[in-house]
Parts: C-alpha cells; sequence; structure tokens
C-alpha cells in the first residue's frame, strides 16, 4: 500500500476528495520507524544511484505557505550524501530570469547523472501563482502545460527519474501553523504577510493545482497528492515513494557496479603483471 496517492495521466481527481489529515492509521512512533527505516534503503540506493551514473533524479515539492516543503526535505534528503543531492529553491524570477522564457532558470538546475535534485518550488509556479495573480495573459499560461509536458518528457527520455509532489494541507492546518510561527522568535524569519494574502486566495491556488494535477501527471513524472498535516506522515509517504522509484533500477546498478569493477580489476592485474 503507497501512502502518497499517485495521480493518472488525465486524471479528474478533485483535492476535496483527499484527505490531508490521512495518516493510514498508524500512530506517529509507528510511522517515525517506518521513515526511518526507508531513509536507510535511500541511503544505500543514493550511492548506487551515484557511483552507476546511468540515471539522474528529479524530485518537485510543490505546496501551499507551510505546507512543509523545506521540512521534508531537511528530514528526508538531509541524511543522503550532500555530494550527490542538491537543493534549487525557485523564487520571485529576477528581471533577467524574467526576461527569458519560463523554463530557461529552470533547465539549469535539472540533476546532473548521478544525482538527486529537489525543487524547493519549481518551474510549476508559473502555471500557479502566475494564474492565480494574473502575472500572465491566460493565453501564455495555458500553452506552459504542454511545455511542461515536453520539458518532462526531454528530460525522461535522458534518464532523468521524476517525481512531483504536492504537499496537501488543511486550511486549519495553515492557520495554526502561521499563527505558531508568530509565537516563535526562532521561526521569525519565516513571517510573511504574503502567506495570509495567498491565504485569501484558497479555492484560487485549489483550481490551480488541480488543474497541474490532472495535466502534467504521466507514468514518466507523476504527481503525488501527499497528506501533509501531519508531518511525521507526510515524511514517510514522500520516503516511500522515492524509495518505491529507486528500487527497480538497484539490481541494474549493481550490476554495472561489478562489471565496472571487474574491469578494473582485470586492469589491476595486467599491470602488476607488466610492472614486476
Ligand atoms: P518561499 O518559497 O517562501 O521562499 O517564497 C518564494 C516565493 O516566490 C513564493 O511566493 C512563490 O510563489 C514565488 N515564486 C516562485 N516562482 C515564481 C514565479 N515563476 N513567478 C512568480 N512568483 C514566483
Ligand atoms: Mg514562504
Amino acid at each position: 500500500m503507497s501512502y502518497a496517492y499517485r495521480v493518472e495521466s488525465n486524471g479528474r481527481i478533485e483535492l476535496k476528495d483527499f484527505d490531508p489529515g490521512a495518516d493510514a492509521g498508524l500512530k506517529r512512533d509507528e510511522g517515525e520507524k517506518r521513515t526511518a527505516h526507508l531513509i536507510e534503503e535511500l541511503i544505500e540506493l543514493q550511492e548506487l544511484l551515484y557511483a552507476a551514473r546511468r540515471q539522474s533524479v528529479l524530485i518537485v515539492l510543490q505546496g501551499r505557505d507551510t505546507s512543509g516543503k523545506d521540512g521534508t526535505i531537511r528530514v528526508v534528503s538531509g541524511p543522503l550524501n550532500s555530494q550527490g543531492c542538491e537543493v534549487a529553491s525557485f523564487q520571485v524570477p529576477t528581471d533577467v530570469e524574467l526576461s527569458h522564457d519560463f523554463l530557461w532558470r529552470v533547465h539549469t538546475h535539472t540533476p546532473a547523472v548521478g544525482h538527486i535534485r529537489i525543487f524547493n518550488r519549481s518551474h510549476y509556479e508559473d502555471v500557479l501563482v502566475v494564474r492565480v495573480h494574473n502575472l500572465a495573459s491566460e493565453e501564455v499560461w495555458r500553452a506552459r502545460f504542454q511545455h511542461i509536458n515536453n520539458f518532462e518528457q526531454l528530460l525522461a527520455d535522458s534518464s532523468t527519474i521524476i517525481l512531483k509532489f504536492y504537499l496537501h494541507i488543511s486550511k486549519e492546518e495553515q492557520e495554526k501553523r502561521l499563527i505558531k510561527r508568530e509565537q516563535d522568535a526562532t521561526k521569525f524569519w519565516k513571517l510573511s504577510v504574503g502567506d495570509w494574502k495567498e491565504r485569501e486566495r484558497w479555492n484560487d491556488y485549489a483550481v490551480a493545482y488541480e488543474d497541474v494535477l490532472n495535466r502534467c501527471s504521466a507514468k514518466h513524472a507523476p504527481w503525488f497528492i501527499v497528506p501533509a498535516d501531519k508531518k511525521w506522515f507526510r515524511n514517510l509517504a514522500v520516503a516511500e515513494a522515492l524509495r518505491d522509484a529507486l528500487l527497480p533500477y538497484k539490481e541494474s546498478w549493481l550490476q554495472k557496479l561489478e562489471e565496472m569493477g571487474r574491469r578494473e580489476l582485470k586492469a589491476i592485474e595486467e599491470y602488476r603483471q607488466t610492472h614486476q
């Protein structure tokens, strides 16, 4: 059983049908144990991915303010080897970025072979915040669904394993988290009046997200809806989906590494024979 919901291509999901508080009937202790175990597996898989240099991994994290993008990165990818796992965060575009096509700034951050790259926000902002705030005409942002699908197809054809997570929190949970930030001086740096303003557009964002999930999920680049009201369950769901995506490659990575090892052993033997 998967903890995150994988959206079919040409899906017809509506977010109201997904419970942000879902926890698969698990208790927090049990959930955290499972996550820890999955992370052990991920550490091993990442080493193989890195050494075999066959695939790369792109993880897209999207979600409303406070949905836990930063927390997911800290818990799930924090323990990975930072030599092969990097984060790219996408903020309001600069003037230079805006003077190019919307994928220009994104493409330079796609992962190199052997690497994992996590997008904290992504090219999807160009059909989310841009749509909700009318930062581009409808004609312009609508055409972007196809551009995004083509772009992700290109990445997948170039051996990128793509996983996209929508961290699904409820309006009530968001309010709790925003207020909690105001009461904790160590979290003051996260305060933004913009978060309260965005909250007023809750339903507009729901519509925009539903379009993204239904139009841009593909077998080679699936969207997952992750119940995110419980942080520990969110971490578990993301870690599991990532492990499940990498595990099918494990045998081929091991095989390649074994072949590489044998080749080098042979070369070492030959070297010794000619240098003794
Ligand atoms: P944060 O994730 O809190 O650092 O905030 C980043 C801000 O940048 C969010 O409000 C995003 O909506 C905004 N942002 C990211 N990408 C774009 C974009 N392409 N166009 C406009 N705003 C964006
Ligand atoms: Mg923010």
